[in-house]
Order: structure tokens, then C-alpha cells, then sequence
């Protein structure tokens, strides 16, 4: 096994350099709140079909009991994240899509330390485990991609015979400013994230793996590269951690496997199509967690960052946790407050109320104050370019802006928007304008798909 520092790397098109805004949080340890009085489940916490309950209001549940599955479509299963009683099932505030369906489950606390305390088995040797094993281990979990999207880890890397995948990267470049939820899981549970990363080997069959961490996190590389050497097994793997340049949207798919291996995935295709998986760190120590300690996904750390709250930190906070009591537990809210942000700065959706719980996506929680937020309105495009060489996949989205703005959206399908755009912002970061161009272009995609669905009736 090597694990070496090489050149520092980046992706060559496009990007942007934010401030970070990670001194706030980076240096604090994670910290576990309290098991709160209740919590807001979603049935659909992931990509694909939302799960079925298996469970009704008043039955008893226990922290980690499956209480909703998604049988053999692709989903992830859905655990208790406390023990208590399930309270309702009833439409509840949505972070992204306004309302949906939830499971309301009221906390025992003093059943839950009970269960809690009980969950510490003796960890399971997974080298004696077979594939097939492994890959049920990790759905029966509840495992999600952590860094976002919500993909089931098991279904990324249960691949097809003919698929070859010679390298899985792991993410933990963490580029979006103010979160360092990722930058804590690779301090403090680094030998779990390289226990993680060679269960997936095992599972993909390969034996390649590059660590990619952003610059600003150097402590990080260095735990990684310890506990890459401290394993017994360690000439068995070949697993490296690389340095990357700090370069927003650096942690985006398309951009760390350029930027670590130089391959570019063709439009339209899957990233296993230029033999890679790339998995989140965080998400790798989830993989380790159910895996080998049979713990299902049912926490997770969130970073709480912002002026607009009391005290800022690394969180351990149940899944459906509602924004109001973690607010509450870090000293409520500042008088300076001026927008709750679910996520990061770039990429995150502002919200209206409190009412929110945390999914099992959500990074952190942004409490931002009134200087650390726009209110510029915005003005006509005036053609800087500015979006242009912004943009890591070579869109033109002032361009497409201007079809929205002139009732042309649908036209806008001949940029790629509606296949290439991942939302990442750095457009919208750096027009002097201050265009909402994401916003254009989300427009664009809901017209060009909302006309599509039209011509197929
Ligand atoms: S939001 Fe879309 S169009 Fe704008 S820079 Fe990112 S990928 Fe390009």
C-alpha cells in the first residue's frame, strides 16, 4: 500500500474560490445532542421510491428498528431514531419540496439510553463475509450517499458483471464554505473510513483507492495517512490519499475524478463508465458503521454555522430533528438573524420555519446573521462572461437566463442544462449582476421537462 502526498490536483475548467467561513467550526470535536422529545421521519429520504411503513400510530418502536422498507426497488429503509411511540403519520414541512409524507415518533428518553447502550455489539469480522451478505448489510442499514444527494450506497456499488471499476475515490473534499461536518469524521473516525473504504473494495472488486481532501483540511490528510499505515492488513490495498487544490465545486462528482485521475465521464453516462465509483467519506464510515457494528443509519453530524445562532457546532443529532430544537439546545437564535439555510451557502435552500427536521442528507444548518447575506437586487445581464468561466462544465448560463427571462426556457434544452447543470452556483457566485442564475435554471429544467411530459401524452 502506498499513501504518499502527491501533487496538488484540480479540475482544469471552471470554479470559483468563495470564502470558506470553516474557522467557526473546523477545530470544534463533534458533540452529541440530547435525544429530543420527537422526531419527523420522511418516508423518502434517498433516491428512488419513498418507503412503506411497517408500522401505525400507537405501536411501540425501538432506536434502530426498521420501520419502513422499499422491498426490491431501489430506496433505503427506514429506521427509528429513537425509542418511544409512533405518534402519527401525517403530511409534515419539507426542506425541498414544501410538504410529504412522515412519521411522527415520540421519544422514551429513558427507554432510549436503555436501547441505546445496548446497541454496542461486538463488531462483526468482515473479511468472513461474503458479497452478497455485505451488500444486504449495507441496505438493511438505511446507508445514503451523506454528502447530499441521498443515493442508496448499496445500489452505487452493486455493479453488473460487465461493468469494471478499477479505482473508488472518496470524498472528503468538503468544499462548500462554513460546513467541516466531513472534516470532524476524518479526524476523529479515520481508521473506520479506511475499514469502510475496503468493505466497498470488496464489494466492487477492485483494490484502488484515492482519499481526495481539500488543502485547508491538512490535519485530516494526516489522519487518514496514519491510519492507512497502522493497519495490519495494509499491503493488501492500494489506498492514497491526494491533496486537492481548495476550488469550489472541487467535491462535486465530475470535478474529483477529473481532478484526481484525469478522466472526464461522457455526458449522459454514469461515472462507472470511466471505471470509478466515488463515495463520500462520511458515508464510507457509515459503511463501517452498519457493516461491521450492525448500526443502522439513524444519526448523523450536521455542522450548525452562522451569526444568527448562539453558539456554533459539529452536531450528533438524530435523522428528524426539527431545526427549532436544535436551535434550542445551542442557545436559540441571535437578534441578528436573517436567513436559515439547510445545507451550505452554494447549494443549500433557504427556509421559512423552524418546523424543518434534518434528513439524512443534510450536511448542516446555516443560521446566517445580516452580513452574511446578500440584498442586492439584480440587473440585467451585461455580458461579462463572467458565468461563463465560472462554470466547471462549460455551460453558458447567461445565455440561458435570458431565454427564461424571455419566455423561452424551453429553449434553453440546447445548452445542457437540463442534463449538465448540478446546481453548484458558482455562476450565480460571481455575476456582478448579482443574477439569480441557478434559480433561472431550475426554471429552464421544470419548462423542458414539463414540456416533454406534455408531448409524450
Ligand atoms: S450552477 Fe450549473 S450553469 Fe451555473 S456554474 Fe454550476 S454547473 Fe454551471
Amino acid at each position: 500500500m502506498t499513501h504518499e502526498q502527491t501533487a496538488r490536483s484540480t479540475f482544469p475548467i471552471g470554479g470559483i474560490y468563495p470564502n470558506e467561513h470553516k474557522e467557526a467550526t473546523e477545530g470544534l470535536p463533534i458533540e452529541a445532542m440530547p435525544c429530543p422529545a420527537e422526531v419527523t421521519l420522511f418516508l423518502k429520504q434517498h433516491v428512488g421510491v419513498p418507503c412503506e411503513l411497517t408500522v401505525k400510530p400507537k405501536d411501540s418502536v425501538v432506536l434502530g428498528q426498521m420501520i419502513g422498507t422499499v422491498g426490491d426497488k431501489l430506496g433505503a429503509p427506514l429506521h427509528a431514531s429513537v425509542s418511544g411511540t409512533v405518534k402519527a403519520v401525517k403530511e409534515a414541512m419539507h426542506p425541498l419540496i414544501t410538504r410529504d409524507t412522515a412519521v411522527v415518533l415520540s421519544a422514551d428518553p429513558v427507554a432510549d439510553a436503555a436501547d441505546r447502550a445496548r446497541m454496542e455489539s461486538a463488531p462483526v469480522e468482515w473479511r468472513t463475509v461474503g458479497r452478497e451478505e455485505l451488500l444486504n448489510r449495507m441496505k438493511n442499514a438505511g446507508l445514503v450517499g451523506l454528502g447530499g444527494a441521498g443515493f442508496p450506497v448499496y445500489a452505487k456499488v452493486n455493479l453488473k458483471p460487465d461493468v469494471k471499476v478499477d479505482t473508488l475515490i472518496l470524498n472528503g473534499a468538503e468544499c462548500e464554505p462554513y460546513v467541516t461536518c466531513d472534516h470532524r469524521i476524518m479526524l476523529q473516525y479515520a481508521r473506520e473510513i479506511v475499514e469502510g473504504a475496503k468493505i466497498l473494495m470488496r464489494v466492487i472488486g477492485n483494490q484502488r483507492c484515492l482519499i481526495g481532501i481539500e488543502a485547508n483540511k491538512m490535519d485530516a490528510v494526516e489522519a487518514l495517512k496514519q491510519a492507512i499505515g497502522e493497519a495490519k492488513d495494509r499491503q493488501k490495498w492500494e489506498i492514497d490519499v491526494r491533496v486537492l487544490q481548495v476550488k469550489y465545486p472541487q467535491g462535486a462528482a465530475d470535478q474529483i475524478m477529473e481532478s484526481l485521475t484525469g478522466r472526464v465521464r461522457p455526458a449522459g453516462k454514469r461515472s462507472s463508465s470511466i471505471g470509478i465509483i466515488v463515495q463520500n467519506v462520511y458515508s464510507t464510515k457509515t459503511v463501517y458503521d452498519g457493516v461491521v457494528l450492525g448500526r443502522p443509519l439513524f444519526e448523523r453530524v450536521i455542522t450548525v454555522a452562522g451569526k444568527g445562532i448562539a453558539r456554533q457546532a459539529n452536531l450528533l443529532v438524530r435523522i428528524g430533528t426539527s431545526i427549532a430544537d436544535i436551535a434550542a439546545y445551542l442557545g436559540g437564535t441571535t437578534d441578528d438573524l436573517d436567513r436559515i439555510v439547510v445545507g451550505g451557502p452554494m447549494m443549500g435552500v433557504s427556509i421559512g420555519s423552524l418546523d424543518v427536521p434534518i434528513m439524512k442528507y443534510t450536511p448542516g444548518i446555516l443560521f446566517l446573521g445580516s452580513d452574511e447575506v446578500s440584498t442586492e437586487t439584480y440587473g440585467p445581464c451585461i455580458s461579462c462572461g463572467f458565468c461563463l468561466q465560472a462554470c466547471p462544465m462549460g455551460l453558458e448560463p447567461h445565455n440561458i437566463s435570458k431565454y427564461v427571462e424571455a419566455g423561452r426556457a424551453v429553449e434553453a434544452e440546447k445548452f445542457g442544462v437540463e442534463d449538465e447543470c448540478f446546481e453548484c452556483g458558482s455562476c450565480a457566485f460571481c455575476c456582478p449582476a448579482h443574477r439569480p442564475l441557478v434559480q433561472f435554471i431550475k426554471i429552464a429544467k421544470a419548462e423542458i421537462d414539463r414540456h416533454k411530459r406534455q408531448q409524450k401524452k
